[in-house]
């Protein structure tokens, strides 16, 4: 089935960056938010990222208009009655992504695909909420959505062949490429990779191996990373690596290999949560 109409569930800063793409290439966008403050806040993101895109030259003036009109904002979840595909973005909360997922089933028509862009969560457990599991698959976009290149599409327990080949094909014409997650394990691909470059860096500053800005440097050098592993926390948020590394500890058997080191801790506990605001690892060295 054709994607002419897609939903947005959540207009923050991963729904948004969706809702553009999906406009992008063009299909008629409707995003939901709960307060018209944050349906406001996503449409004013992607008119600034379109206005720098036509200040690039990478897009023409009136193709910005046509994108953005495209994009209609609400509040009301029955304004998506009629859409051919959903992706839901609200935030990282099991009971509400499954509240979510259980009024999408109930509203939408029963052959569309519903996907999460949960960053961790069980896509098996989100569709369990529907009587569509078998439609219902992950869509796992990286920060900032419209500039990073992958995603992951994460099959459930039940999830068809068809709505994986929907999901993929839709991701691809937003010019992604994409990944199948073959089994609803915990971190999927990118994420379980990355928790233990995380740990193992805090451990070398903790142990008094190296600086902060000596891994850094190590890593985009040595391994040819664009980004070290304390700018990538500080920038994504060093209380979300916290998360996500307990989340794959209790997932993943508590192994030891996940438990969170202290120094990680002592960050939070001191409100050290990157993004620019309240210090991160760059303060801690000084
Ligand atoms: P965010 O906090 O920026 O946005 C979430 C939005 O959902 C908020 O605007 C909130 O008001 C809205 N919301 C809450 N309940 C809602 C409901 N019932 N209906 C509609 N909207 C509702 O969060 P985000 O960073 O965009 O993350 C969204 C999802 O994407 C999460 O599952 C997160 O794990 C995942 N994710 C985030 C990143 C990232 O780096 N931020 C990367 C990949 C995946």
């Amino acid at each position: 089935m054709e994607i002419k109409k897609l939903g947005v569930v959540g207009a923050g800063t991963m729904g948004n960056g969706i809702a553009l793409m999906a406009a992008q290439i063009g299909c008629d966008v409707i995003m939901r938010d709960i307060e018209d403050s944050f349906v406001e806040r996503g449409i004013q993101n992607i008119d600034k990222f379109l206005t720098k895109s036509v200040e690039k030259g990478k897009i023409k003036a009136d193709e910005k208009v046509a994108i953005v009109g495209r994009i209609k904002g609400t509040t009301e979840m029955s304004d998506l009655k009629d859409v051919d595909f959903v992706i839901e973005a609200v935030i990282e909360d099991l009971d509400l992504k499954k509240k979510v997922f259980k009024e999408l089933d109930e509203l939408c028509r029963p052959e569309i695909v519903i996907a999460s862009n949960t960053s961790s969560m069980s896509i098996t457990e989100i569709a369990a909420a529907t009587k569509r599991p078998d439609k219902i698959c992950g869509m796992h976009f990286f920060n900032p959505a419209p500039i990073m290149r992958l995603v992951e599409i994460i099959r459930g327990y039940a999830t068809s062949d068809e709505s994986v080949a929907v999901a993929t094909d839709l991701a691809k014409k937003m010019g992604k490429v994409t990944v199948e997650v073959k089994k609803d394990s915990a971190g999927f691909i990118v994420n379980r990779i990355m928790t233990p470059h995380f740990i193992e860096a805090i451990k070398i500053v903790e142990e008094g191996i190296a600086s902060v800005e000596d891994v850094d440097i190590a890593v985009k050098n040595g391994l040819n990373y664009p980004m070290g592993p304390f700018e990538l926390m500080d920038l994504t948020g060093i209380d979300i690596a916290y998360f996500v590394t307990e989340y794959l500890y209790q997932e993943l058997n508590k192994e030891s290999k996940w438990v969170s080191p202290n120094l990680l801790k002592t960050m939070i506990r001191a409100g050290k949560l990157g993004r620019k605001t309240g210090g991160g690892w760059y303060d801690f060295d000084k």
